[in-house]
């Protein structure tokens, strides 16, 4: 039996992890699943699937969990310290599922006790890529990529050479404002960037695929992933989502990897590597599909592209600066604190107040400087904010 762990279970990746567990439960041993203020959907999941400990990330949730898991046996725990010490027990396969920074350090612990980690939380490898991979490779482990679009690339370099990549393309759908004429951006609300066309995904993730900053934590993902440099990494906008990612070679072929926008695939791919089982997912009809459409990527409407080549040349603690200035000004966006096009706008200030803090930090050695580096560029752009707020 394998024993794997989630975290981030009660969350879209999470359920969709379940999901295919749930269809083979005799192969496998659950250890941990986390969740966050969702406690009935995290007990639930615990005692359905026998899992030794629960964790919500909220200690003041702490008994709600414990008596909603009361005489079933399965142990109740909460909070950060209680994450990464879940992540710690030994685990053959860890799904690192939490949204954001907060799912860093529970990476880390799975990787040093040498699990594979399936990684959806792509915000470890934008804040502390080479880190992450010299752990993994420390410890034995291996770090398999669960983000659609590197799965697809992960797939079209089987049996291939690195050298002899010229170039990788990461499509985009271009989010729920696609058609939105650009001058109509700037009052766009949480609702209306909240819904996206082709993909059922966590809040967070969606409104970042309208604004684009997860094609550009992704564009990051990639040079940082599979190492190649920031010039060989381009992004096209595909509205249908089918096409996944293509990778060009050095002949001049391009293998592209198509699929229905269905997470299961990148989760099952990396459940089940390096083999493929059958996985429930919707299998495409060409004819009807027709026509594949695609279009250049407008840097007016998408500053985060732009930003992101800066982060992938500048490096060093770069990353963990730009994606935590990007989730505090996705904050401030949910509170209706700041407009749309002003998270980009925030970002932007905050890396440009670091400048010589990021000089100074490269590469980031530890853990703890990654931390670091999150914290700071949190309280900076914090008060970009504050500045912006009284602006207005
Ligand atoms: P989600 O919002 O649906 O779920 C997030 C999970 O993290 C939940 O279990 C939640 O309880 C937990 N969580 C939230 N804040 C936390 C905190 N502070 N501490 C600990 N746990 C916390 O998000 P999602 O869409 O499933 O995305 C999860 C990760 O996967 C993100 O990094 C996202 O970028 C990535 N990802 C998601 C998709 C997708 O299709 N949903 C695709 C590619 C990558
Ligand atoms: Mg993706």
């Amino acid at each position: 039996m394998r024993r794997v762990s989630i975290f981030g279970a009660t969350g879209s990746i999470g359920q969709n992890t379940l999901d295919l567990i749930a269809r083979a439960p005799d192969a496998y041993r659950v250890v941990a699943l986390s969740g966050g203020g969702n406690i009935d959907q995290l007990a639930r999941d615990a005692i359905s699937h026998r899992a030794e400990i629960a964790v919500t990330a909220y200690e003041d949730r702490l008994p709600d969990l414990k008596s909603a898991l009361a005489g079933t046996g399965v142990e109740a725990a909460a909070g950060e310290a209680a994450l990464i010490e879940a992540a710690s027990r030994p685990a053959d396969w860890v799904m690192s599922a939490i949204v954001g920074a907060a799912g860093i350090a529970p990476g880390f612990a799975a990787l040093e006790q040498g699990a594979t980690l399936a990684l959806a939380n792509k915000e470890s490898l934008v804040a502390a890529g080479q880190l992450l991979l010299a752990t993994a490779a420390s410890h034995g482990a291996r770090i398999l990529p669960v983000d659609s679009e590197h799965s697809a690339v992960f797939q079209a370099l089987v049996g291939e050479d690195i050298a002899e990549v010229e170039r990788v393309i990461i499509t985009a759908s271009g989010g729920g404002l696609r058609h939105w004429p650009i001058e109509k951006l700037a009052h766009a609300t949480p609702e209306d960037a909240g819904a996206h066309p082709n993909w059922d995904m966590g809040q967070r993730i969606t409104i970042d695929s309208a604004s684009m900053f997860n094609k550009a934590l992704e564009l990051i993902e990639t040079r940082e992933y599979f190492g190649i440099s920031p010039a060989q990494i381009e992004t096209i906008i595909h509205p249908q989502s089918l096409i996944h990612a293509l990778v060009g070679f050095r002949d001049g072929a391009l293998m592209a990897h198509l699929g229905p926008p269905d997470m299961r695939h990148a989760i099952g791919y990396a459940l089940y590597w390096p083999k493929r089982q059958d996985l429930p997912v919707a299998r495409l009809d060409l004819a009807q599909i027709a026509q594949l459409q695609f279009e250049a990527p407008d840097l007016a409407r998408f500053p985060a592209l732009r930003l992101a080549r800066d982060v992938m040349e500048m490096r060093g603690g770069a990353g963990a600066a730009f994606n935590a200035a990007k989730e505090v000004a996705l904050d401030a966006f949910l509170a209706r604190e700041i407009g749309f096009m002003d998270m980009a706008a925030v970002v932007e200030e905050t890396l440009a107040a670091l400048s010589k803090e990021l000089t100074l930090s490269n590469p980031l050695e530890t853990l703890a400087d990654v931390l670091a580096m999150n914290h700071l560029a949190r309280v900076r752009a914090r008060s970009v904010i504050s500045v912006q707020i009284k602006k207005t």
